[in-house]
């Protein structure tokens, strides 16, 4: 016994000894984070250079589509380069969690930044900007007294008149989603049904086509997230920036549950390897530099408190939030599908 103990730190010291006369000087490897994004580039660059400055962590961003780069994660597994995994709707969020793609972090920054609600309750996922899904009408041909909820969008009145987007696309998938979890299967089929019974056209295009098509009166009623508003009314393009002068922003069921909000946010990757970097990122990410990024150049509101969202936003609220937690429109998802379908939504 006395003897092995002896002889083992000899052992290691001559096997140090030979390592540091065999290997090249090589200087420490730079701090680094391998970053997955479907976030469009131009709005989370600001983020990551401010993160680079702040901490000397190299950010190596891989930008992609939003499923596109959840496939790519799955399909590398293990092998993944990617330490954090940053993208929007609590939907994808979720599923990137079903499918083993995020490890947990515990973070006491994140717990205390980050309302409950817009976080993973393992700490697996964390919402870093919140949006808010609204309804838009033409100021010409609807009084903002006509609105109320949602649901008070399945009134005959509005026969013809309301466009929306596909159902194919997340944000509507956890709108129902939020729905389904609160007022049951039932309740948010004939919700559905009946917004397709009063559909101006059949769905195509994205948020901002619903709002520009409100503005050149192809319908009345559109919904659709806040920040494709904001963005248009600072477009560049006169149409846009005129058009979106034409469209009101009405803020639903305020008297009840409260406005449909979601997420972007981000988790360490299942396969992180720069782990310590990864939630120093996302911690940065909450953080109030980057969280005033999020409120000026992307018209997202903040998930922090304190920080203001954008001028511009402001002058519409406040708004009370749907309080729902957003990990719990996770597992309604794939019934939101179904819902959509039998409810002839395309
Ligand atoms: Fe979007």
């Amino acid at each position: 016994m006395k003897r092995s103990m002896t002889r083992k730190p000899l052992a290691y010291a001559v096997t140090v000894l030979a390592a540091a006369l065999t290997l090249p000087a090589t200087p420490a490897r730079a701090a680094e984070v391998n970053v997955y994004s479907t976030r469009q580039e131009h709005l989370i660059r600001p983020l990551l250079d401010a993160f680079t400055e702040a901490t000397k962590i190299q950010v190596n961003l891989v930008s992609g589509g939003d499923d596109a780069l959840l496939e790519r994660l799955r399909a590398e597994g293990p092998n993944s380069p990617a330490d954090v995994f940053l993208t929007v709707d609590a939907g994808r969020l979720v599923r990137a969690k079903e499918l083993g793609l995020f490890q947990p972090i515990k973070s006491k920054i994140l717990e205390e930044t980050i309302a409950a609600p817009l976080r993973d309750p393992d700490g697996q996922w964390f919402g870093l900007s919140m949006r808010a899904r609204v309804i838009f009408y033409n100021k010409a041909r609807v009084k903002p007294e006509e609105l109320s909820t949602y649901a008070a969008l399945t009134d005959p009145k509005w026969r013809g008149r309301i466009c929306i987007r596909s159902s194919s696309n997340v944000y509507n998938q956890s709108m129902l989603a939020a729905m389904i979890a609160r007022d049951g299967v039932e309740k948010a089929e004939a919700w559905a049904k009946a917004m397709v019974g009063n559909f101006a056209r059949p769905p195509q295009g994205g948020d901002r086509d619903q709002i520009l098509a409100v503005a050149a009166g192809a319908c009345d009623i559109a919904v659709a997230n806040t920040y494709y508003y904001m963005g248009l009314t600072r477009s560049s393009k006169a149409e846009e920036a005129q058009g979106a002068e034409k469209v009101g922003l009405f803020w639903p069921d305020q008297q009840g549950a409260g406005t449909h909000v979601n997420v972007s946010g981000a988790g360490v990757t299942r396969s992180a390897r720069n782990k310590k970097e990864a939630q120093a990122l996302i911690e940065f990410l909450a953080g109030h530099r980057a969280q005033i990024i999020y409120a000026q150049q992307v018209y997202e509101f903040p998930v922090k408190r304190g920080v203001p969202p954008a001028e511009i936003v402001a002058a519409f609220g406040p708004f009370k939030a749907d309080t729902v937690m957003l990990a719990k429109i996770g597992p309604p998802q794939a019934e939101a599908v179904r819902v959509f379908d039998r409810a002839g939504w395309r």
